[in-house]
């Protein structure tokens, strides 16, 4: 049953995730932590395709990338595997190549604190990581060490990942992640951006955690598309 639930749910967010143009084509990869497993989008297949029986279901335990389900796992399986390991609190990883955040990662720059909203992911900066090929384990020990003390870092030459207890609140920071990401970018292509001290982000960090992604009801708003939440709404008469 929960089961069920959560391949809809991971189904959805990459839906959404496309819609939003977060994500496109076959680009990006996401995970949801089920008891001492997780499902795992396939990898190579566009999310356009993807029905809740295509997922890969892995054993966090798993040394070689064994799983069920009718199609490869993503072939960044190590590093979904390892954030959920080493990180007991998180329940969802959000791997994506979005433009902004991608484009950062281009030049190896990490995010500083030009806004407030870079506490959504735990301090003042979010760390770039430096290069390593995509699936491998190297490049899953440097994400593992980028996400330190964060919810969100940037991969070199690569593009963006975030995590969050559940699958709501990491589609939340990826949308806010790679939104803090342009802004950044269009700051920056107009002049030199303030940057907030350490303890203000720490303050904000403090109050981050009564506000933003709270509720399974926001969850629910977050992870469905919109045009079927609308198209489900009765009409209203007027
Ligand atoms: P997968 O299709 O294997 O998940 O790969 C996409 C990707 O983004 C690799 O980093
Ligand atoms: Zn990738």
């Amino acid at each position: 049953m929960i089961e069920t639930k959560l391949r809809k749910a991971l189904v959805d967010s990459c839906l959404e995730l496309e819609r939003l143009q977060i994500n496109r084509g076959t680009s990006g990869n996401l995970s949801v932590r089920l008891d001492d497993s997780m499902l795992i989008t396939p990898s190579g297949i566009p999310y356009d395709r993807l029905t809740p029986d295509m997922l890969a279901s892995m054993s966090l335990a798993t040394k070689d990338g064994s799983s069920t389900g009718p199609h490869r796992p993503s072939s960044e399986w190590r590093m979904h595997r390892d954030i959920l390991r080493a990180r007991p609190d998180d329940g969802a990883v959000i791997h994506t190549h979005s433009i902004y955040a991608t484009a950062l990662s281009m030049l190896r720059e990490e995010i500083p604190a030009a806004h407030y909203m870079i506490a959504a992911f735990g301090g003042s900066n979010v760390r770039c990581t430096p290069y390593a090929p995509y699936g491998t384990q190297e490049l899953s020990d440097l994400v593992v060490e980028g996400l330190r003390d964060r919810h969100g870092v940037l991969l070199g030459q690569h593009g963006m990942l975030v995590t969050g207890r559940d699958l709501g609140q990491a589609m939340w920071r990826a949308v806010e992640l790679e939104t803090l990401a342009k802004m950044y970018v269009i700051a920056r292509s107009i002049g030199q951006p303030h940057i907030l001290p350490d303890e203000e982000i720490a303050l904000t960090v403090e109050r981050f955690k009564s506000y933003g992604y709270q509720s399974a009801a926001v969850a629910a708003l977050v992870a469905t598309p919109r045009e079927k939440a609308v198209g489900k709404s009765k009409p209203k008469k007027s």
